[in-house]
């Protein structure tokens, strides 16, 4: 263990929530920023450029912005998918992937063989492809670290203890913008309800994730990959305070939390420089007069969370369909074609009618995921 702070990082979704936090803590740390990535060649990532002129500029998918960004940057501009990869697979780097959804996971592979630490916030990765994650991080040899709150906090409770010692994760879920709702008044919810999201600031895609619980299904299956405990052996509480960010039980019976202000910055600079510490100026956490709740989640209201146990539990490529038919769905709800309660029942229609099989190419992953996204297409143009 321990890994130099100071390695170069490559910010993959340098322009997203993740990427220009992970940006702010870089500087804060001085970690030399060797690339950053982007799927546009937007303004955002125009100006987040020119402020670091040492690094290289990847946009995947530049269209007309291509010769802007050529003739601003030059020899540090590149393009395509593969430039992204290529990025990713720089050797010594420290690899922040923050890039939204499935189209996260080839990023995160080459990443992984290349023995890069990989400090993942991208956690479709492991939804659509942790078997074979768990294989690149093997032949590679470099670490997969995680940047999700709960995640993080998971680490930090076992980090030092026996591999054979956790009997149990609990992870904690704010319950979104709509705990306590029933599913008649879920019905009627509105896009700009879905993405008041109370506690955590983040893009669309996982704040609407977050409200329907889908998020929290997912790191279920991400806590399942990252940390080996069988889904039997986690658990999900309902706590709106959002200042546990997750507990771990072990099998003395001592159970560990790590509590603090919600704050993504910090388990974004321990995935940059974890196990060590850098003082870093942050508001305090007062703990007198703090009140802590916890709830089971409303399992009839809020069905996605299940739907990702019985997915992991079916394993193989059904957690892949599982994010694909979400990523649709959440599309088609954000784009105002379908409500709310009918992201869960595109994601139960694709699910059911998937027979998984088990992963061995990233190809094999794609065509599970094309596949998913023609389904819930069809089943959402008919609601
Ligand atoms: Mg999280």
């Amino acid at each position: 263990m321990g890994w130099d702070p100071l390695n170069p990082l490559v910010v993959l979704g340098a322009t997203g929530s993740i990427g220009r936090q992970t940006l702010e803590v870089a500087d804060r740390l001085e970690t030399p920023v060797r690339a950053i990535a982007a799927n546009r060649a937007s303004d955002e990532l125009f100006e987040v450029a020119a402020t670091l002129p040492d690094a290289m500029v990847c946009v995947a998918d530049p269209g007309e912005g291509r010769e802007r960004f050529e003739s601003a940057f030059g020899d540090r501009a590149h393009f395509g998918p593969g430039a992204v990869t290529e990025a990713a697979a720089i050797a010594g780097s420290t690899v922040v992937n923050g890039i939204v959804g499935a189209a996260g996971l080839r990023a995160s592979l080459s990443a992984l063989y290349a023995g890069n630490r990989l400090a993942l916030a991208n956690k479709e990765s492991l939804v659509a492809g942790g078997p074979l994650m768990l294989a690149a991080l093997d032949e590679g040899g470099g670490e997969l670290v995680p940047v999700d709150s709960e995640h993080s906090a998971i680490w930090q409770c076992i980090i030092g203890e026996p591999s054979d010692s956790v009997s149990r994760l609990i992870l904690t879920a704010s319950g979104g913008p709509f705990r306590g709702f029933s599913i008649e008044e879920l019905e009627h919810v509105t896009v700009a309800q879905a993405l008041d999201h109370p506690t955590w600031l983040m893009g669309p895609r996982i704040s609407t994730d977050s409200a329907t619980l889908m998020n929290k299904a997912f790191e279920v299956i991400e806590a399942h990959f990252l940390f080996n405990v069988a889904y039997d052996d986690i658990e999900v509480v309902v706590h709106p305070e959002s200042f546990v960010h997750s507990f771990v039980e072990f099998v003395d019976g001592v159970v560990k939390a790590e509590v603090g202000l919600p704050d993504m910055r910090k388990p974004i600079q321990y995935a940059i420089e974890g196990p060590s510490r850098q003082k870093t100026e942050r508001e305090q956490f007062n703990v007198s007069g703090v009140s802590l709740t916890f709830e089971d989640p409303d399992r009839k209201s809020f069905p996605c969370l299940d739907l990702g146990y019985e997915a992991g539990r079916m394993g193989g490529t059904a957690t892949a369909v599982l994010n694909a038919a979400d990523e649709v769905a959440v599309g088609e709800f954000l784009a105002g074609r379908i409500r709310f309660v009918d992201i869960a029942r595109v994601v139960v229609s694709v699910l059911e009618s998937h027979t998984p099989t088990d992963p061995r190419s990233v190809e094999d992953i794609a065509q599970a995921d094309a596949e998913a996204r023609i389904r819930a297409t069809e089943i959402s143009g008919r609601l």
